[in-house]
């Protein structure tokens, strides 16, 4: 007997939030539950080129709302300041980092590169919970004190920060929101919880690895999106610039079926649905990234 599986489709309808992975998977840090498996290799073929970045920008980008610039860690990139410049001149600039990295020296810096456009800079830093042992077990031992170190001086910058965090024993999600704004506001530092972002844990990459979890196979049916919005998902509106080629959403960047084309010229505006992940996404009836 033959098995067949048609996967729904996802349609690209305007491209307003481009991604740029601009360190594959090199992270300085390496976190139990990265469903991207980073590891800590900063060797020069791991980064995404200035070059591409310009040859992308040169694009019809209309419709453009948002730049994101992600990794692994962004701030490992050696010209990550020369391309957050190309990118403000386009677009307000989300910079999704771990936040280790950023001392004074580097948050100075990038407000210099703020003030010379009108576009802006947000810092998106991970932080996956308001307790410092439950943060550190699954980031890094130190993450949590570097974060609020970071936010502190971003603060003290005038550049807008924001957090996202992995549900990592799926709490409940005002708790965690409320938690963590109560952290921000002992350290007097502002955070609204308009300005924090849950997402589920994506088991894949390294925590599918910790955890022994060998692939799932639920995949999305017709049935389920007969009554779902399919606005929300990312990859109607988004598209993520790798060392690989085009992928669909940020998710998907190690899996050969989020590959869309080699450029942005070339990529299909078709997504099919064909992922565990993207079954976690239409059950999730939320955006995962933008
Ligand atoms: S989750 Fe983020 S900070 Fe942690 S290893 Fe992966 S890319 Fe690095
Ligand atoms: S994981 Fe979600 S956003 Fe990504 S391709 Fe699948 S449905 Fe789209």
């Amino acid at each position: 007997m033959q098995l067949t599986y048609k996967a729904p489709c996802a349609k690209l309808v305007k491209l307003e939030n481009l991604w740029f992975q601009l360190s594959n998977v090199a992270c300085n840090i390496k976190c139990k539950h990265c469903y991207l498996d980073c590891y800590q290799n900063t060797k020069k073929k791991n980064f995404l080129s200035i070059d591409k970045v310009i040859n992308i920008l040169k694009f019809n980008l209309n419709d453009l709302k948002r730049i994101y610039l992600t990794g692994g860690e962004p701030f490992l990139h050696p010209k990550i300041n020369d391309i957050l410049r190309l990118c403000l001149q386009k677009s307000n600039v989300t910079i999704c980092t771990n936040g280790t990295l950023l001392n004074e020296k580097k948050i100075k810096v990038l407000k210099n590169i703020e003030d010379e456009t009108h576009n802006k800079i947000l810092i998106r830093l991970s932080l996956d919970h308001f307790t410092e042992g439950r943060n550190d077990e699954y980031r890094a031992r130190g993450v949590f004190k570097k974060v609020i170190n970071a936010s502190t001086i971003l603060q003290r910058y005038g550049i807008k920060y924001d957090l996202i965090c992995v549900n990592l024993k799926n709490e409940d999600e005002n708790i965690l929101k409320n938690g963590f704004v109560s952290l921000f506001t002992r350290h007097k530092l502002n955070l609204d919880l308009n300005d924090i972002k849950i997402l589920p844990m994506l088991k894949m990459g390294n925590y599918a690895k910790y955890y022994n979890i060998s692939e799932i196979h639920k995949h999305v049916t017709f049935e389920d999106i007969k009554n779902f919005d399919m606005e929300i998902l990312d990859c109607k509106n988004s598209r993520v610039v790798t060392i690989n080629g085009i992928y669909s959403c940020p998710a998907l960047v190690n899996d050969p079926r989020g590959k869309l084309g080699e450029t942005l010229q070339d990529s299909s505006c078709n997504v099919y649905l064909e992922t565990q992940t993207c079954f976690d996404c239409v059950k999730r009836q939320d955006k995962l990234f933008g």
